[in-house]
């Protein structure tokens, strides 16, 4: 069956689309005994690993705007939301199901472009699509993506292995992503939008490209380096609370050793923001946060450097009594907190 250019989901219908999605990501790994067209998929694990599983959702006008990405950007977004999370355990990407509500009058032509954003997402790998569900929606767009990945057996980074004395890693720029969608954000309200600079293309490519870690992600697990890592989809200061959390332990953070990306802090400059409250608060960055021994310090650099990423050592685990602190220049401090910091000194003053 051929879609014309003009169809909706309306007029192919569930199972054409369906058939149409097949045709444009069939099944390539000897992973998928049966992909899909039946009830369930069947899939052989890889021998000597483990299965990673991880869901997402991603809902119009909560996680998207159709007011400034195309269906593409978004299914790359979600996309690298999902394989993010596979490079945060130490794994690579398998195969992915995809549900979705979409109204009945969008274009089956970009629900394939949509589908072209998540398979861009998955970059190099073989992920093939294994499932998923469809249903019209009575208004806006709703994605569920479920991704399974695998592991080497016993292999598998998690949040709560974090030791106090450990060093505090963060790879790549953060608080780019933040800044992109500021830019999109006002440029969308704009009858007029101007061109984007090269920073701000820069910034805007961050948000609608992020960049899932996982050649770092596996070489720490390989080599068995890391203690604990998280992937960064809110935001440093909440995603450090998320590890801090789980493997019991406090932090202090280097506020003048976070990484901004030159971009980052002309963008800041120009609207008189602090980019460090960017670098904490801003989402959507999918760097991974990671701890790792003292001993190992060399070892992260060079896997760091094999894998062609930037890593950057940001500060260090500390114990669970010690809190969760930022350091600030001219020897302040502050409590990291969900949202960003508070000041020490402000909150005594406050309680004067
Ligand atoms: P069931 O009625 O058993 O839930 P469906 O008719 O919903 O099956 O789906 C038929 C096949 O198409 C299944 O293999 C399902 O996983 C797959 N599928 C349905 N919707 C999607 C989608 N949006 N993306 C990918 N695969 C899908
Ligand atoms: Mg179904």
């Amino acid at each position: 069956m051929n879609a014309a250019p003009g169809d909706t989901l309306d007029t192919v219908g569930e199972f054409g689309l369906i058939r149409q999605l097949r045709r444009q990501w069939p099944a390539s790994s000897p992973l998928v005994r049966h992909g899909i067209g039946d009830d369930a998929a069947v899939l052989t694990p890889p021998p000597g690993h483990q299965l990673l599983v991880s869901a997402d959702a991603f809902i119009e006008g909560v996680h998207f705007d159709r007011a400034y990405e195309t269906l593409r950007d978004v299914g790359f977004r979600a996309g690298a939301a999902n394989v993010s999370d596979i490079a945060a355990m130490g794994g690579r990407p398998l195969c992915l199901l995809v549900s979705m509500a979409v109204p009945a009058r969008v274009p089956a032509r970009q629900i394939r472009e949509l589908y072209r954003g998540i398979r861009d997402a998955c970059g190099a790998d073989a992920v093939d699509l294994v499932g998923g569900d469809t249903s019209s929606s009575p208004g806006r767009i709703f994605l569920a993506l479920t991704i399974l990945g695998a592991i080497p057996a016993n292999r598998a980074l998690t949040r709560s292995g974090a030791k106090a004395g450990d060093r505090l890693y963060v790879t790549g720029t953060l608080g780019d992503a933040r800044a992109g969608r500021h830019i999109l954000r006002a440029r969308a309200r704009r009858r007029h939008p101007s061109g984007l600079s090269a920073g701000e293309t820069f910034l805007t490519r961050r948000h609608l490209r992020p960049t899932p870690r996982l050649g770092i992600g596996q070489a720490l697990a390989a080599r068995g380096v890391a203690h604990a890592a998280i992937d960064l989809s809110d935001g440093l200061s909440g995603d450090a609370g998320h590890l801090c959390d789980s493997s019991q332990v406090g932090i202090e953070i280097r506020g003048n050793a976070l990484p901004l990306s030159p971009h980052l802090r002309a963008f800041a400059r120009r609207r008189r923001l602090d980019p460090v409250e960017f670098a904490l608060t801003g989402g959507d960055d999918y760097e991974l946060l990671f701890t790792a021994a003292a001993a190992h310090h060399d070892t992260v650099l060079t896997l760091a450097r094999r894998a062609g990423v930037p890593v950057a050592w940001i500060g260090d685990v500390t114990p669970k009594r010690a809190g969760r602190r930022l350091l600030l220049p001219q020897g302040r401090a502050g409590a990291l907190v969900p949202n960003g910091y508070r000041h020490f000194a402000a909150r005594r003053t406050a309680r004067r």
